[in-house]
């Protein structure tokens, strides 16, 4: 007998309409497009990248988080799915390569809680140090799968959320996918079956119809 559903999610580019990291690397001019384009090889540990691009960017908490208030769109239905999920029995969390500092204020600005991990950024002399206590012995590709996988151990089914290569597989395990962007293209090319993302709202139809 089945549990149910569970799902997990991405964060930037899944949650958010664009990439939170690169929009602010971008924005402040600490990168370029072709560094941000050449971060989303299968090849490059996003990781790696995070920690290596933030550790020049000069950004106080107080400038990241009136950005986040600002620029950052969200995807919709994002907030209602928390909602359903809460009141449906749907475990739901969000494993990300992103960090605290933009995912705090985010959070705060639509009033929710939601089970995440995030990288834990902190704001030093010249640029912001980014550690991942959650990676001990895994990458980040590989630790989302694992968020995957420890729910089907546990009898559910599970809906993933991504938007990047490093979602890969995680969507690969996953039971229903939701895929935009570049790990939509990846999904086709590799006869994954995916569903383009645009609403958080059809996932929760989708539940709904097949539990
Ligand atoms: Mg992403």
């Amino acid at each position: 007998m089945k549990k149910g559903w569970a799902a997990v999610s991405d964060f930037d580019g899944t949650v958010t309409l664009r990439d939170v990291g690169d929009h602010l690397l971008l924005h402040y001019g600490f990168a370029d497009k072709k560094t941000i384009e050449e971060s989303y090889s299968l090849k490059v540990k996003v990781e790696d990248f995070m920690k290596r691009a933030f550790a020049g960017a000069a950004l106080s908490e107080k400038t990241i988080a009136d950005f986040v208030r600002k620029e950052v769109r969200t995807r919709p239905g994002f907030r209602q799915f928390i909602l359903f999920c809460e009141a449906s029995g749907v475990p739901f969390e969000i494993a990300s390569g992103g960090v605290d500092l933009y995912a705090d204020p985010f959070f705060k600005k639509h009033g929710v809680k939601v089970k995440s991990f995030f990288g834990r950024a902190r704001v030093v002399k010249g640029g912001i140090r980014i550690t991942y206590p959650f990676l001990r012995r895994t990458n980040l590709s590989d630790f989302k799968a694992s968020r995957v996988a420890r729910f089907q151990r546990a009898g559910r089914r599970v809906v993933f959320f991504g938007d990047g290569p490093n979602d890969f597989k995680a969507a690969c395990l996953a039971d229903k996918v939701y895929a935009a962007g570049r790990l939509l293209r990846l999904c086709r090319e590799r006869g994954v079956p995916a569903e383009q993302l645009r609403s958080y709202a059809r996932a929760a139809d989708f539940i709904k119809k097949n539990s």
